[in-house]
């Protein structure tokens, strides 16, 4: 399986960093390696002082597809989730700086937490609300109205490059409020169903 993510999806997120608003998807990778399940703990790399949160919704991929036409892109996605995108924002700036790829710092050990999936039909799916709360502060709220690229242009974008296969995730941006996290904080993400607010994932950084 493999991990596609996107980068500046929301353009308030965009604008806290000082990036231009894409006029493409953003788009890398993180290694099935990256994977942080079942609410374990994560650990805070010595490699960086820098650790973020970015808080996403994530689709499950649930069949194969290359070239998907957009009329069939919303088959593709029967199962959202939610996760955290973690990333060494220090090591990310030097890697923008230089115009190197970015994989260092957002593709390390643990940086891709992910929780259990729902069905899609339980939420709006032109409009799914979510968030994260740190230390029981919420830090960061979205929604999916709100993103550049919706979930259908993704996966039409996507596939043109890459052969989507069942399994394979993708983490489609975060909204605005990113920040750092400390060791001893913890991190729990949410979602708005149609009828109700479902915890999602508790990360403890250790
Ligand atoms: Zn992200």
């Amino acid at each position: 399986m493999k991990i596609i993510c996107i980068g500046r999806n929301y353009i308030d997120h965009a604008k806290e960093l000082n990036n231009p608003v894409p006029k493409q998807p953003v788009v890398f990778m993180k290694p099935p390696s990256a994977l942080l399940v079942n609410n374990k703990p994560f650990y805070y790399p010595e490699f960086t002082q820098d650790l973020h949160y970015e808080v996403e919704v994530v689709l499950k991929v649930g069949k194969n597809g290359r070239h998907v036409q957009p009329d069939f892109a919303k088959d593709y996605y029967p199962e959202v989730g939610l996760g955290i995108d973690f990333t060494a924002r220090d090591i990310q700036q030097r890697c923008k700086d230089k115009g190197h790829p970015w994989e260092i710092a957002k593709g390390f050990d643990g940086s891709a937490v992910i929780s259990h999936f729902l069905p899609l039909e339980r939420f709006n799916r032109n409009a799914i609300e979510f968030g994260l709360r740190k230390n029981g502060e919420e830090v960061q709220h979205g929604n999916t109205k709100d993103m550049l690229f919706g979930f259908d242009e993704l996966i039409v974008y996507l596939s043109q490059f890459f052969k989507l296969q069942m399994g394979d995730l993708i983490y489609t941006g975060t909204p605005a409020g990113v920040g750092p996290v400390q060791i001893g904080d913890v991190l729990e993400g949410f979602m708005e169903t149609k009828t109700e607010r479902v915890e999602m994932f508790r990360c403890e950084i250790k």
